[in-house]
């Protein structure tokens, strides 16, 4: 609809209020903007920082629309909201990333087919709907594997391990019975993210890609240079970007990567800022909250390049109790998630810690 770069002072409409949110929030009032943000529970960290804040359920008919009357463009910080939400909002103004990169990140089988029909390498994996589809499927994939619920799952969870087919029991208990994906085990050496931006005529950038560690199924440290060869690295950016493009995206995405070796796996896209792209914070110019801001509002992309080593640590539920020892170290920039309550496994904040860059 908007041909135009959107003038400062429009507003922007976040769905979703957790930490994401706040610090689009904060990215878009340093280029002037005003924000909305839609969340459903109370005191949402993006609440903190918004101009204007409604809580409600995503599926709210009345209140979507009023939130859609009042923004100029709208976005969301996670990829769990309704589909149907995306489209009440989309016939009042414009939603970025649309809705075909929210509804293939939604659904594994649907995401997966997506990336192998484009000719993106995935690990192989075979789509069931209960327990004898598995026991078949667990055959054809072969031993290890790892079977994930379709729907809703997150930072590891729902999902579950096979190492013989005695396992496609619990398995399938694991993912409550619903369906899912088995996948291969892949035996990576590390695993990757890119972080790239496309903007609304086309152009894009992508981020040195990060390093990325998990703990218990979430992320603990991003850091940058990733320990990989430009090959690697090239491949994974134009992979990414291909994605992008065949999305028809606005918008930053992050794409996440197995590699093993010389091989480079996609295990999946987030349509929205990531995780790990906090690096980019303390590491460039312009970074991935900024360059969302910029893309959804037709602005032109910012610099992507890295000036600096860092290492992103997230700060995790009564880890938050440690953050007076983190700043006396002068090169630990600290954000803070303004959340009261540290529950286990809750990210409260990060930490980028900041050296020099050694290249990469
Ligand atoms: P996901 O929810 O798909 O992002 O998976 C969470 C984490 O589980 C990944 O970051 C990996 O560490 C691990 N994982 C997921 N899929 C596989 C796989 N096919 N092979 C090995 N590890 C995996």
């Amino acid at each position: 609809m908007t041909a135009d770069p959107l003038p400062t002072g429009s507003t922007i409409g976040i769905l979703g209020g957790g930490q994401l949110g706040r610090m689009l929030c904060a990215a878009a009032s340093r280029l002037g903007m005003r924000t909305h943000v839609l969340a459903d529970g109370p005191d949402p960290p993006a609440g903190q920082l918004a101009n204007r804040v409604s809580i409600s359920c995503y599926n709210d008919l009345e209140i979507l629309r009023r939130f859609a009357k009042s923004v100029d463009v709208a976005t969301y910080e996670f990829e769990n909201i309704p589909a149907s939400t995306i489209d009440t909002v989309a016939g009042f103004c414009q939603v970025r990333p649309g809705r075909s990169a929210l509804v293939a990140s939604q659904d594994r089988l649907v995401e997966k087919s997506f990336l192998r029909d484009i000719g993106v390498d995935v690990a192989p994996f075979v789509g069931i709907e209960n327990r004898s589809e598995l026991l078949d499927a667990a055959k054809a994939i072969g031993f290890p594997a790892i079977l994930k619920s379709r729907r809703l799952g997150y930072d590891g969870k729902g999902q579950a391990r096979l190492r013989t087919v005695h396992d496609v029991e619990r398995a399938m208990n694991a993912v409550g019975n619903k369906p899912a994906i088995l996948e291969q085990h892949v035996a990576f050496d590390l695993e990757i993210s890119v972080i790239g931006a496309r903007a609304v005529r086309g152009s894009k950038v992508c981020y040195n890609p990060g390093e990325n560690v998990h703990e218990n199924g979430i992320l603990r440290t991003t850091r940058v240079p990733a320990r990989i060869s430009n090959e690697i690295e090239n491949r994974a950016v134009s992979i990414s970007e291909t994605i992008m493009d065949m999305l028809d995206y606005v918008g930053v995405i992050g794409v996440e990567f197995f590699v093993s070796g010389e091989e480079l796996l996609v295990n999946e896209f987030a349509p929205r800022v990531h995780n790990s792209g906090h690096w980019t914070q303390n590491g460039c110019a312009i970074d991935q909250f900024e360059q969302h801001i910029r893309a959804i509002c037709n602005w032109p992309l910012g610099d992507a390049r890295r000036h600096a080593d860092v290492t992103m640590v997230n700060i995790i539920g009564k880890e938050v109790t440690t953050v007076q020892e983190l700043a006396r170290k002068s090169d630990h920039a600290i954000h803070l998630y303004g959340k009261s309550e540290a529950r286990p496994g809750r990210k409260m904040g990060h930490v980028n810690k900041i050296s020099p860059t050694s290249g990469g």
